[in-house]
């Protein structure tokens, strides 16, 4: 986003979701959205494409949710003392204001969620690894360290491809509660990445020093498997079971314990599908049990195919050998 961009502008001239899609529709072309409601969730689609109209269209409801911007932060505060959620929120924007820093507060509609949004451009000049470490510096800088452990404040808002409840829109539990603006500081200016950021991020990506920030999730190199492992799958629904049964099954095949099994794979509903709910702890640990090992590039070449990703069957060397 450039300068051309007035992020606090919209905050207080918008009163429509609708404008909002438009607006960020054009300061960044197409862009992910969905719908949740009462624990159902529609598929992403991006926004402006014949794809998203198609479905839509014939629909009573608008997208609720959106993608989180590159070169946006966000703070989901969610901590369920009231008292405590709006002291630590405030707390974050007093921080942002003694630097200047353009941010906006918005109640999300929930009982308790406080949500704060600010833009960095400078984040567009860094690839998408750096990026998510900076925001997570970012989040550090302002909230304080000992508040992320403190208040759990949600540190996967900074991965690539994650969504956050549209600007006025309703709440995904229902009722008539929209997200709505609390307060808007513009300073005129456009946000700079502070320097104690920058250099602490040159420090740790120097050093190597990251295990404490990142969780790896990735333990095979075949890109058949690497898809599924990622954000890139995130937005295949109907193909999620599977997904589970194939990743349960590599990981078993390299040996690793069930009981890690287990774990990772909560993880990876959790971080990469969002907290789908279609998938429970129970229905995990089932899977790991029946998986053994037995799931080849055959099984995952015919999925990819189904789901239209030949271009991941091609980059597999075993998968591509099954191309119809
Ligand atoms: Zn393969």
């Amino acid at each position: 986003m450039t300068s051309k961009v007035k992020y606090s502008y919209a905050c207080e001239k918008y009163k429509k979701q609708t404008q909002f899609l438009d607006f960020y529709y054009e300061h960044f072309g197409n862009f992910w959205v969905n719908h949740q409601m009462n624990g159902t969730f529609s598929k992403w689609h991006l926004y402006g494409t014949m794809d998203y109209i198609m479905h839509y269209d014939s629909k009573k409801y608008l997208p609720n949710n959106r993608l989180i911007f590159p070169i946006e932060l966000v703070f989901d505060i969610d901590v369920p003392n009231y008292k405590e959620n709006h002291l630590l929120r405030d707390q974050i924007s007093d921080n942002f204001i003694k630097e200047n820093m353009n941010h906006s507060i918005w109640r999300n509609g929930s009982d308790y969620g406080n949500h704060i949004h600010s833009f960095f451009p400078e984040l567009n000049n860094y690839p998408t690894f750096h990026r998510q470490l900076l925001k997570q510096l970012l989040i550090q800088h302002y909230a304080g360290k000992e508040n992320i452990k403190k208040f759990k404040i949600d540190m996967f808002v900074t991965y690539p491809k994650r969504l956050i409840s549209l600007e006025r829109s309703k709440h995904r539990n229902g009722g008539d509660r929209i997200k709505y603006l609390v307060r808007n500081f513009n300073f005129n200016k456009e946000n700079k990445i502070p320097k104690q950021v920058i250099k602490k991020f040159e420090g740790k990506i120097t050093t190597y020093d990251m295990d404490s920030i990142f969780i790896d999730l990735s333990v095979s190199d075949k890109p058949c498997i690497k898809f599924f492992e990622t954000e890139e799958f995130s937005h295949i629904e109907d193909y999620r079971r599977r997904a589970l049964f194939i990743l349960a099954s590599e990981y078993v095949r390299k040996g690793i314990p069930k009981n890690e099994v287990v774990h990772k794979l909560i993880k990876w509903r959790d971080y990469i599908l969002n907290g789908y709910k279609g998938i429970s702890d129970s229905f995990i640990k089932h899977t790991v049990l029946k998986a053994n090992g037995r799931v080849t590039c055959k099984m995952r070449s015919q999925v990819l195919q189904e789901i239209g990703m030949e271009s991941v069957v091609r980059k597999c060397p075993t998968c591509s050998k099954f191309l119809m």
